[in-house]
Formats: structure tokens, sequence, C-alpha cells
């Protein structure tokens, strides 16, 4: 038993370092504990039996941070609400991807950021964040923590030097400054965020006040393969993993990864809330990450060629993909400095006309489906000013970029000239 424990988390053979893609098949999961059993089974059960008396009651004293833990002790399986056996080899699975101490999984996206912002929001705090965000994240911000007594402050994502100063000015006149939230890329317009700029002004807060705010950063568009926020300045990377990650758009969950000291409150809240992911789902979801790279590098070949289809289109303008950043713009440098190469495979493009030549586009797709969401196996296109940022006030949509005529494609794993072929025929109903 004591063998099979630590072969199970290997992340060395030698001085050589096993790759993520190569440890989602077995990382962290002991088959000597289920019968042998390759795949870890689905825990479906709400609470677990204890040996003895004496167990429950170091189990919760540990859960519950009533003592340190002693050394090699693992957190004893109490109820499904504070740990699960498929939810912890997930965690530890996600977690590897950034190289971080602890991941947690949750319920949606959504509860993933609001359980990571009530732990380290209160009353009377400021939230500096980018923008363009995700159109809930943008609600959460902006409409629900205002009635909880939190202010809030915009920067804006691309190139964000120029904003972010006065931004972080105007909050510290606010309040405490505990957060800085960002999302890079930016959904929809793909705008960058400058994380080392984030994690300077979060080090010059700490020195003039004494608080360092937390760094948030979604990572849901290129993550975990094509960008790993930690290395850059990030204190929690945040995950819709109904995205990519599970990438087959069959479930709704969400992740949240950092250092043990960070993601302690956040784990606290979470057992709480009750924010966490069922143990069905994270099986499926490690079940997706087998695939993950292969997935991931697959959409953004086909999306590469897609982009440039695109961008030689007479009837389409202004394809905001990631690989045709000119080098005077502000994002080129963020983009080779935080991103592993890849320019991933959802980005916004605006067809020449007006809304209703855009909607003549997705109404008439054959194989493409109109539908919200991305980062599955199959190609999804949509209008984020009708749709994903329907909340989002008119006048800052026009600020950022959000046009009527702009579409957002993610690109699936489909053979690309279907994909193409697709397009073409759309864009002559234009
Ligand atoms: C979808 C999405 C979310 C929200 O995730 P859910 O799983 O739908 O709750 C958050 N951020 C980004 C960038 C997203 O695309």
């Amino acid at each position: 038993m004591t063998k099979s424990r630590k072969d199970f988390r290997k992340k060395f053979i030698g001085n050589h370092r096993l790759s993520p893609e190569t440890q989602m098949m077995g990382y962290g999961y002991d088959p000597v504990l289920s019968e042998g059993s390759l795949k870890p089974p689905v825990f479906m059960t709400s609470t677990f039996v204890f040996e003895r008396a004496q167990d429950g009651k170091e189990f919760f004293e540990l859960a519950y941070g009533k003592r340190e833990a002693e050394k090699g002790e693992k957190p004893g399986l109490i109820y499904s609400r504070i740990n699960n056996p498929d939810l912890e080899v997930l965690e530890d699975r996600l977690a590897l991807w950034e190289d971080a101490d602890k991941g947690l999984s949750f319920s949606s996206g959504m509860a993933a950021i609001s359980t990571c912002l009530w732990a380290y929001l209160r009353p009377g705090d400021v939230i500096v964040y980018s923008a363009p965000i995700y159109g809930g994240t943008e609600f959460l911000i902006r409409n629900i923590l205002p009635e909880f007594g939190i202010k809030a402050v915009e920067f804006e994502a691309g190139g964000n030097k120029p904003t972010l100063a006065p931004a972080i000015a105007e909050a510290k006149k606010l309040g405490r400054v505990s957060v800085i939230y960002t999302e890079t890329p930016a959904n929809p317009t793909n705008s960058l965020v400058d994380l080392h700029a984030c994690r300077d002004a979060a080090d010059a807060l700490k020195t003039e006040t004494g608080h360092r705010p937390i760094i948030m950063t979604d990572n849901t568009f290129l993550g975990p393969v094509w960008q790993k926020p930690m290395e850059h300045g990030a204190d929690i990377v945040i995950y819709s993993l109904t995205k990519y990650v599970a990438g087959h758009s069959d479930v709704v969950a969400g992740a949240a990864v950092g250092s043990a000291d960070v993601m302690g409150p956040v784990a606290g809240f979470r057992t709480i809330l009750g924010t966490m992911c069922d143990p069905h789902t994270g099986w499926l979801i490690m079940r997706s990450l087998e695939t993950l790279k292969l997935r991931m590098t697959a959409a953004s070949e086909n999306a590469k060629k897609i982009a440039t289809y695109l961008d030689e289109h007479p009837k389409v303008e202004n394809v905001q993909y990631l690989g045709f950043l000119k080098e005077e713009d502000p994002c080129y440098e963020i983009f080779q400095e935080q991103c592993n190469g890849s320019a991933g495979a959802t980005f916004a493009f605006d067809v020449k006309g007006d809304e209703a030549a855009a909607f003549r586009v997705l109404d008439a797709l054959q194989i493409i489906k109109l539908a919200v969401s991305l980062g599955g196996t199959e190609s999804l296109m949509e209008h984020p000013f009708a749709m994903t940022h329907a909340d989002v006030p008119d006048d800052v949509k026009v600020r950022l970029g959000i046009t009527e005529s702009m579409l957002r494609i993610s690109v699936g794993v489909e053979n690309a000239d279907d994909l193409i072929a697709d397009l073409a025929q759309a864009l002559d109903a234009i």
C-alpha cells in the first residue's frame, strides 16, 4: 500500500519531469484502493463510513482547521460536500497543469468565480477588474457585489498599462483593494491583460497600504494548455471547465487553482456555500482531461485555417485572432510573453454590415451550430452583442469594440475544410 501510494504521485522519472498530458491518465489515483480498477470508480455517495469514532473526530479536526495535519496525514473522507475521491483526483490533476499546490472543482465556472470572490472580498473593499469580461462575471461585479458594499473599478485589457494605474489610484481612494480580477484573453475580443503589470501593482499596494490584493485570472480561453497565469503573477487561476477542459459541451463545471495558502479560504467557503462539483461530473472531466491537449491542439490548428480564410474574405473584417496580432499592437508583446505559442480556437470577427447581416450568416449555418458557449469538440457561433454580452450596457460594449456586426466562433475538431465550406455558403447569405 505504501509503495503504490508513492508511485501514483510520481512527478519525475529520474531527472525527467513528466508532462501533464501523460499524468492525466494516472496521477493521484491508487488502483489498490479500488479493487485494482484501472479507472477510478464513480464514488456516488453522499457520506463516508468511519471505521472508529476517533477517526471521525480526527477527520473533522483536520477538515475544520482545528489542528495542523501531522506529517504525511491526508484529510479523511467525511461527506461529499467537503471531499470525495473523484473530486480529489480531479483536483490534483487540474493543479498539475499549473504546477499549483491545490485545485478545487466547482459546480460551474460562475460557482468558482463567486466562491473565490466571496472568500476574498469584504464590505467596504474594492475590486479592480479588467474589461471586457465574461457576461456573468460582469453582472456579478457590476450589479451584485455593490449590494454587499463592494465597490468596483474597471480597467481596459489590451495593453492595460495606461488604464491599470489610474484604476488602482481611484480604487485606493475608495477603500481596501483586495482583489485584482482579470480575464485574459478576454471574451469576446481576445484582448490580453498584462499580468506582470497587475503583479507590480499588487506589490506596490502591499508596500503602500500593507495589504496585498489577490490576483485572480480567468484562464478559460487558452488554459491550461496554452497559458499558465501563475507563472506571470496570478495567485488564483479560474476556469469554466464547461469549455475546453470538459470539452464536449455536455457538462457545466468550474475550477480554481493556486498555492495552498491562497486556496485555503476558498476551500473553506466552498464547503459552507456548497458550490462543489458532483462526483459524476468530476469523473467525466477526468475522462476529458486525458484528451485535453489533443483536442486543444486540433482545435487551434483548425482555428488558424479558419481565421486565415475569414481574414481574406471580402465580407469579413477585423478578425480578432491572436495569431494576427501586429507588432505595434500592445497585446503583441503580452502574447509572446504570457501565452505558449498557440492563438487558441475562439475568436470574434465582424461581417460587413449590421446586426441583420450577422444574423443572416448565423441562420444560414449548416454544420456549425448557432449556440453560445465554446471549447467543445463541435464548432459554435453566436452574436456577442445580443447574446453572451446582452447584459453589458450598450455604451460599454461600444467602448470595448463589441459591435452589432460581430460574430464569435469557437472552432471545434471537425475537418477544417468542411467548416470553411459551411462558412463560405453562410457568408453568401449577406
Ligand atoms: C463560460 C465562461 C464562464 C462561466 O462559466 P460557467 O461554467 O458557464 O458558469 C466564465 N468565464 C469565461 C471566460 C467563460 O467563457
